[in-house]
């Protein structure tokens, strides 16, 4: 688990913000939780699973730190965790579209069954369609606000994990994309980071890698496997002010792999 020094005030770079973190009780999300709350920001965690999200919580400020129930495939849930960030922070400047999972791997299409495919669909791009949206409809009330979600190495290539969670987030991508034109004018940027593999219980349980195996494994691709701040980091940049004129990109944040590999599939 990740922990972050405290920063004087003036280092700071979420002072006066509060963000919404989707799958803010594991891995990326929880590591970014962990980091905004050092940069100052009021955070809310959304997530499916409570107890380690209240655990979250607890083991930072509870009065800026506060955990949502929402399943990020329905819509009620995550308007609900919008309006709770805004009922109890006062507003919404950063959403963090970062709830996802990578399902089977099955890389023959043949063995792939429609069942599964929407259900990686439904979570990967429906729920960052769903946040984006009820994200939007807070922020351009107030004509601010930045919008990140959690793509994947898998956005830009193909070959590396299955189908449909490369379908997801080339989607996510394209999302991203298409929103970044149409909120430029109401003031809210949107970007999405795209990791390579971070040594998160997602990718463990998925690569069945222990903790100490993590980092080296995929080396040999070129690339390298990354920590959970790698990406908080990349986060904390495309959330602050400091990216103020950042929008449309998909920040890759890979150790080099998707240029050493650019036809991967
Ligand atoms: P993780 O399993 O540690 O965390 C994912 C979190 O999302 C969990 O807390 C889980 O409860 C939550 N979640 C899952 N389904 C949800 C739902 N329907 N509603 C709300 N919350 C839900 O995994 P992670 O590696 O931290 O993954 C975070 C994001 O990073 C995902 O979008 C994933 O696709 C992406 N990513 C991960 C890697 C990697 O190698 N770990 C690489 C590239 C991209």
């Amino acid at each position: 688990m990740a922990s972050f020094s405290i920063l004087s005030a003036a280092a700071r770079r979420l002072e006066g913000k509060v963000a919404l973190i989707t799958g803010g009780a594991s891995g990326i999300g929880e590591c970014t939780a962990r980091l905004f709350s050092k940069h100052g920001a009021k955070v809310m965690i959304a997530d499916i699973q409570d107890d380690l999200g209240l655990s979250v919580c607890k083991d930072l400020d509870e009065k800026s730190v506060s955990f949502v129930h929402c399943d990020v495939t329905n819509e009620t849930h995550v308007m609900n965790a919008v309006d709770a960030a805004v009922a109890q922070f006062g507003k919404l400047d950063i959403m963090y579209n970062n709830a996802g999972i990578v399902g089977l791997a099955k890389p023959n299409i043949l063995d792939n069954d429609k069942d599964e495919f929407e259900k990686i669909i439904r979570v990967n791009l429906v729920g960052a369609f769903l946040g984006t949206k009820q994200a939007a409809r807070v922020m351009i009330l107030n004509r601010r606000g930045t919008i990140i979600t959690t793509a994947s190495v898998c956005s830009p290539i193909g070959g590396v994990a299955s189908h449909a969670y490369t379908s997801s987030k080339h989607g996510v991508a394209g999302l991203t994309k298409n929103v970044a034109v149409e909120f430029g004018q109401h003031g809210i940027r949107v970007n999405c980071v795209s990791p390579y593999l971070v040594g998160t219980p997602l990718a463990k349980d998925f690569y069945k890698l222990d903790d100490e195996g993590v980092y080296g494994v995929y080396s040999n691709l070129k690339g390298a496997v990354l920590r959970p701040e790698d990406v908080a980091q990349a986060a904390l940049y495309l959330g602050s002010d400091d990216s103020m004129y950042v929008s449309g990109h998909n920040f890759i944040v890979d150790g080099g792999f998707t240029i050493v590999n650019p036809g991967f599939c």
